[in-house]
């Protein structure tokens, strides 16, 4: 990245991707490697690596301004019917896979588009159907994401039997002026009601995601949002600074009317906003444990994070879904009916894969890992015989100069500034080929 577009998004919030998830960047992946994906899923599994697996439901209730992930809010129940009939499909094709080796999953993430937005009905169907081709028995963590407006206690009920153990509830914002202003689908009658019932109903970790700095958002609300999110007291709190990436509706309208800048806050803003939330939190006891989360136990795992950042097997199933298999990248194919046709066929819908180097490996974790404010010597020194304090030398003292990090002797720590901005701070670790282009 330039530093003219460094400068540029250090301030304002443009079009474009903020949040790091992967590396190298998806753009760097391509068709003419999905062999590399179909051998990676034929070898056996490398001794120790844990698997994965996240469901990508890809319905929601409405759009939201923001959101560039793959979303229908037109299907109805024969269609979505369809679509978990070829989910059922593609996990009992991998379950003949050789990368499978006997292993059964750690940990299973149901992420969307909105999961909560299935039936009682289709819930139970895919989750029975799923069971029968990889056993869970051994699945440590199922994390379910739900937008409140689409929970009932009975659906609820559904998600406890079936073993959820993270409920993550897309609040995002109290204020309904403000939710509706960003094209949520939920009011904040249904946050009480949706929160009351998992309460009750009690599962092992609540999570509540925050976005600081959607349309129309000010501190005094903020303010309030922080307020109510403390008094809840969830397990673990989820904080993302709101970005406003290519293809969503706020970046369209921007290039409607010219406009560079879009009508959100700036990043400094949204990092004192965020700061603010972490400070609180704080007060109330609990522990920021990532740039982005707070939890109210400080032993509390987010196995899903926490494997998939250490170099875990996890596969993907659905539309445009991501997997990491035995050291190759690859990603589903994006559209509804040759995603479907391509399962129906009995093939697995690989759309674009790639195969990082050992140093793209090395690169991958670290740049993750720094995102949870922390990186240990020790561990990249035995996995990949690297020390990233000798390896990325000018980058950390780039970074130290600037007042983001500390250099102990065995661990490299970021502090709170450098934490609240470390997206922005990781391009400095990308090969010099990975710069300055675009991310996704
Ligand atoms: S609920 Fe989430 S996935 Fe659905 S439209 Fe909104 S941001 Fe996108």
């Amino acid at each position: 990245m330039s530093e003219g577009v460094n400068a540029l998004l250090s301030e304002e919030t443009t079009a474009g991707n903020y949040f790091i998830s992967n590396y190298p960047p998806y753009s760097f992946w391509n068709p003419e490697q999905v062999s590399q994906a179909h051998a990676a899923l034929d070898r056996p599994p490398r001794p120790d690596a844990a698997l994965g697996i996240y469901v990508h439901i890809p319905f929601c209730r409405k759009r939201c301004h923001f959101c560039y992930f793959k979303v229908y809010t037109g299907k109805d129940s024969d269609e979505i019917d369809r679509y978990l009939d070829a989910v059922i499909q593609e996990v009992t094709l991998y379950s003949e896979k050789r990368f499978i080796g006997g292993r059964k999953p750690s940990f299973i993430y149901f992420g969307g588009g909105t999961p909560s937005f299935l039936s009682t009905r289709q819930l139970s169907r895919i989750v029975d159907a799923m069971k029968r081709s990889l056993a869970w028995d051994q699945a440590e963590e199922i994390a379910f994401e739900c937008e409140p407006g689409t929970i009932t206690e009975g659906k609820l009920e559904i998600l406890k039997e079936m073993g959820v153990t993270r409920l993550s509830l897309g609040i995002e914002n109290f204020d309904d002026h403000i939710l509706e202003t960003n094209g949520r689908a939920h009011g904040s009658k249904e946050i009480a009601a949706s929160y009351q019932f998992a309460r009750t109903i009690g599962f092992p970790q609540i999570n509540i995601d925050l976005i600081a700095g959607m349309l129309g958002e000010t501190e005094a609300n903020w303010h309030e949002c922080v307020r109510k999110t403390i008094a809840m007291a969830p397990d673990s709190v989820t904080v993302y600074q709101m970005e406003v990436p290519y293809n969503t509706t706020i970046s369209k309208e921007m290039q409607v009317l010219g406009q560079a800048v879009a009508p959100v806050a700036n990043w400094p803003t949204k990092r004192h906003w965020v700061d603010y939330a972490f400070s609180e939190m704080e007060k109330a006891g609990y522990t920021v444990a990532s740039a982005y989360t707070a939890v109210k136990d400080p032993h509390t795992k987010f196995l899903y994070r926490d494997l998939l950042w250490t170099g875990a097997d996890m596969i993907g199933l659905g539309v445009a879904s991501f997997s990491h298999v035995n050291g190759t990248h690859y990603q589903n194919l994006h559209d509804w009916d040759p995603y479907i046709d391509t399962v129906h066929e009995g093939k697995l819908p690989i759309y674009r894969a790639l195969t990082p180097t050992e140093e793209e490996c090395m690169i991958r974790e670290f740049i993750l890992q720094m995102k949870l404010g922390h990186v240990q010597r020790e561990y990249f020194q035995r996995k990949f015989g690297v020390d990233v304090r000798q390896r990325f030398a000018s980058s950390l003292n780039h970074l130290e100069d600037e007042g983001f990090l500390q250099m102990g002797a065995e661990n490299l720590q970021l502090n709170r500034n450098g934490l609240l901005q470390v997206d922005r701070l990781l391009w400095e670790f990308f090969l010099p080929q990975h710069r300055g282009t675009r991310y996704a």
